[in-house]
């Protein structure tokens, strides 16, 4: 089970809190759907995943909100649920304030706990503090959650029972539905490094770097870690590497057991993507640099100096 549909799990398998339903997307899913051109809905039930909806349909192959907005609005006008819940992914993100639109509610984004069935906590200000709110709209509760803030669900959850696989029926699709947005092309980079978002370590570098040429060392370092590589906003900015590895406010949100930052000053829009890191390690020439300030471990040096040691030290990954 793909690490963020897991996380979803977890969020909606809180006992305490008896949710209803809950609606499950993440990049896995959404792959399965390409190849097998369906879309599967998880509902949960109580605390238990009971029952998969599966919407067979070209119009679903790929991640398209508006279609997939449609359906959501089709399955809830039907199924009558209490929650509708997807993770923060991009495409989470503009799925649900469009299905949430068309419901006619407000969502709550990026939640990072739930309190009780309506109470949730979600991060303002960056990330510099965290706001309880209570959803008091009408039904149904509409949330993105922060996957990195939800354990995954352990083997024994996702295995407790077989759920019941049911077609939707597709009857509200309309040809105008298909026309809105259409798909063109998939490109993503060619790599056998772990996926940024879902990294047990992830090694990230800054305009410290000062190139794109420099960043390709970070990449050996993170192929001996077996390591996913981030980067901020300025080393995108500046051409470095593509905006896919963007780390932040305005990129993922990361929090990996292990986060080294090389070149990177620490601004809160940064910090705002990895403060949750379990470790995070710091290489930086200045000592003042507010990375150090949330940072476990930190070395005041060249970051060129330090990775060349590294590189040097660390043997290759079997
Ligand atoms: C609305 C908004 C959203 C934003 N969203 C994001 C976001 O999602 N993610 C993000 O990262 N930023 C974001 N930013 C930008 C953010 O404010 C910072 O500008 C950015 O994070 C700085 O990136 P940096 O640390 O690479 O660069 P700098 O701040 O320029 O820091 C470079 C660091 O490298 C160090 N350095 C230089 N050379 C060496 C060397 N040889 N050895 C060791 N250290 C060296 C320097 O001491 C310095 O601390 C956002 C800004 C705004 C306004």
């Amino acid at each position: 089970m793909a690490p963020q549909v897991s996380s979803l799990f977890r969020a909606m398998q809180r006992p305490e809190l008896r949710l209803e339903t809950g609606v499950l997307t993440s990049e896995r899913v959404k792959r399965t759907w390409r190849e097998r051109k369906q879309m599967f809905i998880c509902l949960s039930v109580g605390s238990l995943a009971l029952q998969v909806l599966v919407a067979d349909s070209d119009i679903f192959a790929h991640p398209l909100a508006e279609p997939w907005a449609e359906l959501l609005r089709s399955v809830q006008q039907k199924g009558g649920y209490s929650h509708v819940i997807a993770s923060s992914t991009s495409f989470g993100k503009n799925l649900l304030p469009r299905a949430a639109a068309l419901l006619d509610v407000s969502p709550v984004t990026d939640v990072t706990a739930i309190s009780e069935p309506r109470v949730f906590v979600r991060p303002i200000y960056a990330g510099n503090a965290l706001c309880t709110v209570r959803y008091t709209g009408e039904s149904p509760c509409m949330m993105s959650i922060r996957s990195t803030s939800f354990s995954p669900a352990t083997e024994s959850m996702s295995e407790t029972k077989v759920a019941p696989i049911t077609q939707v029926d597709l009857s509200f699709l309309s040809e105008a539905s298909s026309r809105k947005s259409s798909w063109v092309n998939l490109t993503s980079q060619d790599t056998e490094r772990p996926d940024l978002a879902n990294a047990r370590v992830v090694v990230t570098g800054g305009r410290g770097l000062k190139s794109a040429e420099n960043f390709k060392l970070l990449e050996q370092l993170a192929e001996k870690l077996g390591a996913a590589v981030g980067a901020t906003r300025a080393a995108v900015d500046a051409g470095y590497v593509p905006n896919e590895l963007q780390v932040g406010q305005t990129g993922k949100i990361v929090a990996p057991e292990v986060y080294i930052a090389f070149g990177v000053s620490g601004a809160i829009q940064h910090l705002a993507g990895m403060r949750d890191s379990k470790y995070i390690v710091a290489v930086n020439k200045d000592a003042d640099a507010p990375i150090f300030q949330v940072a476990d471990y930190g070395i005041v040096g060249d970051l060129f100096q330090v990775l060349e040691e590294l590189l040097e030290k660390i043997p290759d990954k079997k």
